[in-house]
């Protein structure tokens, strides 16, 4: 473990501690039940906390021990950086997971990088004849890009949660646990400040549950955007029936709708950045994770206009755009904010099983 992971932990411990004593805040989210479990708290013990915390900022605001008190308390930040550092850790291979997280300015030379990619394979790859985006990039040439841009990273971030399950020293995993997790991540539970009222994130002392309904149009939009690429694929492989598609078709139905929420939801994320406190969450990476949220923006409204498109001549440009940032978006996938799902969701299913012993 390096000597600034130790550090981090170290300090968001003492802070848990103090917290365990005060419990003032038990109702506001799942960290404060988690935390009463515990006496002594394990490094693994504080990774699992930091990643149940979703940085609604409540018990920073309600708190009596914050500076200028000597305890210091801001729990907020202490988590998120455990939590900033244990997906760096803990993602393989780690100096990429290291490397991009804190760099906006390198995800977007990973953007450009994809545009490349996609402009020359719509170059190199140009079939004879075709249908729709398949007259400007063959079919094989996008499976072959694609199919291991998308499961080389998903395997990268399956590592990465078989490590933290590990290091949490979480019970054997049920189904009953997955499906509270669920429940949780579908309403976002978390991030209702206890009581439904929001949370404090960009409001500081005030509640508002923008942050709340931001968030979900992006987890809807992204679920209904990859529900209509699976609906494709499946309409493709196993009904004979390739894309183009009409509007009044799946993959559309659910597409339009999911881009359409997706961009919202990412420009309403990113507002709100703005206008939230830097101090209170891992400072360090504001730039990466607002390079991130461009980069969902970027795919969803990318696509969108190239639908609006269909049929003219720029299709081949806004192709090359849209796949290039699909491919950057999948390839980046363990390495910058997006991560961040699959392990909320992990810490969720590892905390059902704890809490239940
Ligand atoms: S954040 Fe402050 S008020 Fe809340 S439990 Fe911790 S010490 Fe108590
Ligand atoms: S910031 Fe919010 S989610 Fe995190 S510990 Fe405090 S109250 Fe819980």
């Amino acid at each position: 473990m390096l000597h600034e992971t130790r550090d981090l932990i170290q300090e968001a411990r003492r802070q848990v501690e103090i917290c365990n004593a005060c419990r003032y805040c038990e109702g506001f989210c799942s960290v404060f039940p988690a935390m009463t479990r515990e006496h002594a708290f394990a490094d693994g013990d504080i990774t699992h906390l930091a990643n149940l915390c979703h940085n609604c900022r409540g018990c920073y605001y309600s708190c009596q021990y914050t500076e200028p008190h000597e305890f210091a308390l801001n729990l907020p930040a202490a988590l998120a950086e455990v939590r900033q550092d244990s997906w760096e850790r803990l993602v393989w291979p780690q100096p990429l997971a290291r490397s991009f997280h804190d760099s906006g300015v390198k995800i977007a030379v990973m953007l450009v990088l994809g545009f490349a990619v996609l402009f020359w394979a719509l170059a190199a790859f140009k079939p004879d004849a075709g249908d729709g985006f398949y007259a400007h990039l063959a079919h094989n040439a996008m499976v072959a890009i694609f199919t291991p841009a998308f499961i080389l990273p998903l395997l990268a971030v399956a590592i990465g949660i078989r490590r933290y399950w590990r290091e949490v020293e979480a019970r054997p995993f049920r189904l009953e646990h997955l499906f509270g997790a669920i429940r949780q991540v579908a309403t976002l539970r978390n991030l209702d400040g206890g009581q439904g009222q929001g949370c404090n994130f960009e409001k500081e002392d005030r509640y508002s549950n923008a942050r709340r309904h931001c968030h979900q149009a992006v987890l809807y939009g992204f679920l209904l955007c990859f529900a209509a690429t699976a609906s494709g694929t499946i309409m493709h492989y196993v009904f004979n029936m390739p894309a183009p598609y009409p509007l009044f078709s799946l993959p559309k139905l659910l597409g339009v709708p999911g881009g359409i929420l997706l961009t919202i939801g990412t420009i309403g994320l990113a507002y709100l950045k703005t206008k939230a406190d830097p101090a209170l969450g891992a400072a360090r990476v504001w730039g990466g994770e607002m390079a991130f949220i461009g980069l969902l923006g970027f795919v969803a409204v990318s696509g969108l206009v190239l639908y609006a498109m269909t049929g003219t001549a720029a299709v081949p440009g806004l192709l090359a755009l849209h796949l290039g940032s699909v491919l950057t978006l999948f390839l980046l996938l363990p390495f910058t904010k997006m991560v961040h799902g699959f392990f909320r969701m992990t810490a969720l299913v590892a905390e059902e099983g704890l809490k239940k012993g």
